[in-house]
């Protein structure tokens, strides 16, 4: 099974670097979904890239500064989204329910969802894992996917064993009643990838701090595809 390879910019990249990035990420030639900065969405788009946004709002439209709506995300022909991640969790004070009114607009606009989902160090990963997806995903009918990232392991240079992240996402696997596709995110590099690709049910990766550095990208596809 291809490996999905997803990049997560967060707020990293000033315009003036957008455009020798997507050239070397052409070259590349990588299968990849890329959240960059929601400003850039248009010029990977424009490059033919799968792109997604790492945030959306809740409705369609109206006066809501600052947001962006499912349907304008869609109107621009962003694929993807990214929901409840860690950082937005965090230190936006996103909630369960805002989590869950974002993934029911953003199906009813076609977009597909990669849910964040991700326990901190000193909690029991079940516990959280069910309570995050079922709260996110109730009275939702579409689809989803869903990246795991341990909250510990998130630009922490600290990766969970192999044997934990199977189990993980061998959990999280048993909460559906479909094939769900599940990710796995938190300090993936050029140095661990060879370990982490061992881990067989894992459907492929989401990378923040790494996905700008095109050399640490080219390391990591020689071990993925
Ligand atoms: C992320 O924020 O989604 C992520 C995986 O970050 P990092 O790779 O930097 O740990």
């Amino acid at each position: 099974m291809e490996k999905i390879i997803a990049l997560n910019h967060k707020m990293n990249l000033n315009y003036g670097d957008i455009k020798s990035y997507i050239n070397s990420l052409k070259k590349l030639d990588l299968d990849i979904i890329v959240f960059p900065t929601s400003l850039y969405a248009k010029m990977f788009i424009d490059n033919g890239f799968k792109t997604g946004l790492q945030n959306i709002y809740y409705h369609k439209r109206g006066a809501y500064t600052g947001e962006i709506s499912p349907k304008q995300a869609a109107s621009l022909g962003v694929n993807y989204v990214l929901i409840g991640h860690y950082e937005r969790r965090h230190y936006f004070h996103e909630t369960d329910e805002e989590i869950n009114n974002k993934i029911r607009c953003a199906l009813m606009e076609n977009l597909k969802v990669i849910l964040c989902v991700g326990e901190n160090v000193y909690e029991d990963y079940k516990i959280i894992l069910k309570k995050q997806i079922q709260r996110a995903l109730e009275n939702i009918d579409g689809e989803v996917m869903i990246a795991y990232e341990p909250r510990w392991a998130i630009g922490s240079k600290i990766i969970p064993s192999n044997e934990r992240i199977k189990e993980a996402v061998n959990y999280i696997k048993s909460l559906f009643n479909y094939d769900v596709k599940v990710l796995y995110g938190g300090s993936v590099s050029s140095e661990n990838i060879k370990t982490l690709n061992e881990v067989n049910v894992v459907s492929g990766y989401l990378i923040g701090g790494g996905s700008t550095n095109i050399n640490e990208l080219k390391k990591i596809k020689e071990v993925v595809c």
